[in-house]
């Protein structure tokens, strides 16, 4: 008998199982692949760390995170600074001083200041509503046109008129010569990979792989007093109320034996909409790699469905309605925490799911 029973071996359950097994309690962790780790996993090609489920940089403002984080790994001082191709075309991201200046010839951000304010102004947006009219408000019809547009439909498959507006403001809009993609005050990659990081974490735990909690799920949920659970709310629920929408990726990983540095720097973002991959990484560059080869991803993303890996929740109106409604029967489920990306239905980064899975320890066993 087991006090819990987790459901996937992401983050989420990972931190919850290490945190409870501290505490004298028991787990049994299961995931349905074939490997811990869920969407940080990273497998070594060529002696080179290779991020499975794309390329995945650490990055907090939150000072106890970080600190918890390095107590599992050593980390690098990678900082990302993607670069756009636009057929052809190279920009630095995210939209800084340097983009302007390549895209208009700016030299003060004064003048960056103006051009867009022009571009906005000409566009008639003051109370922008969608990512379109979002994008258009911060950085002008030039830039959505060549650096966003393109990306962004091909990422989320519908028009831009059609997304969140909070998705692009993902991205910092700078008026500095910084290529720093984000803004947090740490960041980095942990040295020999995020596998390691997990590894750690369920060291001392009993885990089982290949294991779909759904194919053995009355056996299973009689294992222990508990369930922690990761996976999809809806598909917990029998989808009583409907599908909640994805997007799903597909990653083409290649070695390149004929040159060691391909791209020259470890995200290139393809941002026109003919390019059918978002972006290729090259992996070595997150770990300053000096391997005789490299190994490349091609990210494409795809219409998602029951069956496919659900990796960015769409969380439009629609969707947003419906998981409110799994959220309700989900909350009445006293010996069942749900949590992490897909059971909250959250678009979260890795430091925002160590966060949430280290409030719910907080909360399971202050009392
Ligand atoms: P997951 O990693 O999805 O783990 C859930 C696990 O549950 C999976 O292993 C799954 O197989 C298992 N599971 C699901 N259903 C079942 C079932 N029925 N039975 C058994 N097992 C099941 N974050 C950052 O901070 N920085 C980045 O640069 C970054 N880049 C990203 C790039 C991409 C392409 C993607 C998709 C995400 C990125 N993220 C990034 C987000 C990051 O991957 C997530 O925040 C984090 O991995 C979520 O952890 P989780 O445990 O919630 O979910
Ligand atoms: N985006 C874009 N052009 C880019 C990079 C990002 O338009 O070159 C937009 C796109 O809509 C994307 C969003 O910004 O979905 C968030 O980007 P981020 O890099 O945070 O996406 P993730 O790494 O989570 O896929």
């Amino acid at each position: 008998m087991y006090d819990y029973l987790v459901v996937g071996a992401g983050l989420f359950g990972s931190v919850f199982a290490y945190e409870a097994n501290k505490r004298g309690k028991r787990c049994l962790v299961i995931d349905k692949r074939d490997h811990i780790g869920g969407n940080v996993y990273t497998e070594q090609m060529e002696g080179i760390n290779v991020h499975k489920y794309g390329a995945h940089i650490f990055h907090t403002n939150n000072q106890k995170i970080w600190e918890y984080i390095n107590r599992f790994a050593e980390f690098n001082r990678y900082t990302n600074s993607p670069i756009a191709n636009y057929k052809g075309e190279i920009y630095n991201l995210p939209f800084n001083m340097n983009t302007f200046n390549k895209l208009w010839g700016t030299v003060t951000p004064s003048e960056a200041i103006a051009k867009i304010e022009q571009q906005k102004v000409a566009a008639g947006i003051t109370d922008p509503r969608n990512l379109e009219e979002q994008a258009i408000s911060l950085v002008g019809t030039d830039i959505y046109e060549k650096l966003i547009k393109g990306y962004t439909e091909k990422q989320w498959g519908r028009s831009a008129s059609e997304l969140p507006a909070f998705i692009i403001k993902r991205l910092p809009v700078r008026f500095t010569y910084d290529n720093n993609y984000f803004n947090d005050r740490y960041q980095g990659i942990p040295i020999g990979g995020y596998t390691g990081i997990i590894e750690k974490m369920l060291e001392g735990i009993d885990v089982k792989l290949n294991i779909d909690f759904f194919e053995q799920r009355e056996e299973l949920e009689r294992l222990a007093k508990k369930v922690v659970y990761t996976g999809m709310i809806d598909q917990y629920f029998d989808y009583r109320f409907g599908v909640l929408e994805y997007r799903s990726l597909h990653f083409e990983t290649k070695v390149i034996g004929d040159t060691d540095n391909y791209q020259g720097n470890a995200v290139v973002n393809y941002t026109d909409k003919e390019t059918p991959y978002t972006r290729i990484i090259e992996h070595k560059h997150f770990e300053f790699g000096t391997q005789e080869k490299t190994v490349i991803t091609e990210e494409y993303p795809s219409e998602w469905k029951p069956g496919d890996e659900p990796y960015y929740p769409i969380n439009d109106d629609k969707n947003n309605d419906t998981y409110k409604k799994y959220k309700l029967l989900a909350d009445d489920k006293k010996n069942v925490i749900f949590g992490g990306r897909l059971a909250t239905y959250k678009y979260y980064d890795m430091h925002q799911v160590i966060g949430a899975a280290l409030a719910t320890v907080e909360r399971e066993f202050s009392s």
